[in-house]
């Protein structure tokens, strides 16, 4: 018996009604409190973890389990504290507009302990629990995900046919992740907004700067990024994000495991990073605001 998760219970219609069939874009329903099925007949079964896999086919992701995992020690240890209170002001101060409760997607949320902190703390803002949606292409992050996190309703699902009905979120996150801005608009509400974080020049330079020390990784440029948000969405703020945090030895071999930025980096040098007892390491970030264009 899948263990029973929010879209088994009270919320069930709700998320239903958030979903639709990424095959051929009919609605979902809940069957047997077991699978989702579309007047079609396909048909995504719920996991014994408590999440559902709405891909179409089959995709293989290079994050893996040791990734999440090391992601998670890291966000435990309120390594991203500072950022998801940050989103989590500038979601409540919008939610006064609102005349219910949020529906929010994280889109590639991983092992989904940003999303889970931010929905607490707009819980204890607001005094309304947000509806939350944690989508990621990983198998291996959305299950961790649903272990932990029962508040939320996690699938399996590919950006570019996000499983999910039109205008059905009033917030989307979009972490450190790549972001599809033709999806985005068609599940975005009118009233809505997308909260894109994103690298600025200084984040984690200190490994940077043992990386890639002298090559073309060692200076980052978000240039392209910004220019791409504002092709399809109006930026009405970005808002920085800047703290610092000195790691004791797990914590670095957790940062060093969960960042795409070890990918293609020389194992010595690695080894340098990993030999450490103590790094202060910076987190140098920005979120940006985006609505709809008028
Ligand atoms: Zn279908």
């Amino acid at each position: 018996m899948p263990k029973s998760i929010i879209l088994n219970e009270t919320h069930t219609g709700h998320f239903e009604d958030l979903l639709r069939c990424p095959i051929c874009q009919h609605t979902l329903s809940l069957v047997d409190r077991k699978s989702l099925i579309c007047k079609n007949k396909h048909c995504f079964d719920l996991a014994k973890q408590g999440y559902v896999n709405l891909l179409s086919h089959g995709i293989k992701s290079k994050y893996n389990k040791t990734l999440f995992e090391s992601r998670k020690n890291l966000a435990q240890s309120g390594f991203f504290e500072p950022l998801n209170s940050k989103l989590c002001d500038l979601i409540s101060s919008e939610a006064k507009s609102f005349d219910r409760s949020l529906n929010i997607v994280d889109a590639g949320c991983g092992e989904g302990s940003n999303l889970a902190s931010i929905q607490q703390k707009l819980y204890q803002h607001t005094g309304r629990m947000p509806s939350c949606v944690g989508m990621d292409l990983a198998k291996e992050g959305i299950q961790m995900a649903a272990r932990d996190f029962e508040d939320s309703f996690w699938c399996v699902a590919d950006l570019a046919q996000c499983p999910f009905v039109d205008h059905a979120f009033e917030v989307i996150l979009n972490i450190l992740s790549p972001a599809n801005y033709a999806e985005f608009e068609r599940i975005l509400n009118p009233d809505g907004y997308v909260l894109k974080v994103i690298p600025e020049k200084d984040y984690l330079k200190e490994l940077r700067a043992v990386f890639y020390a002298e090559t073309d990784r060692e200076d980052y440029t978000n240039a392209k990024t910004m220019e791409l948000f504002e092709n399809h969405l109006a930026l009405t703020e970005i808002v920085p994000v800047h703290y610092t945090r000195t790691l004791a030895k797990p914590l670095i071999e957790n940062l060093v495991h969960m960042t795409p930025l070890t990918w293609g980096a020389q194992e010595e040098r690695i080894d340098r990073i990993l030999k450490l007892d103590s790094l202060e390491i910076t987190v140098d970030l920005a979120i940006l605001v985006g609505r709809k264009k008028g």
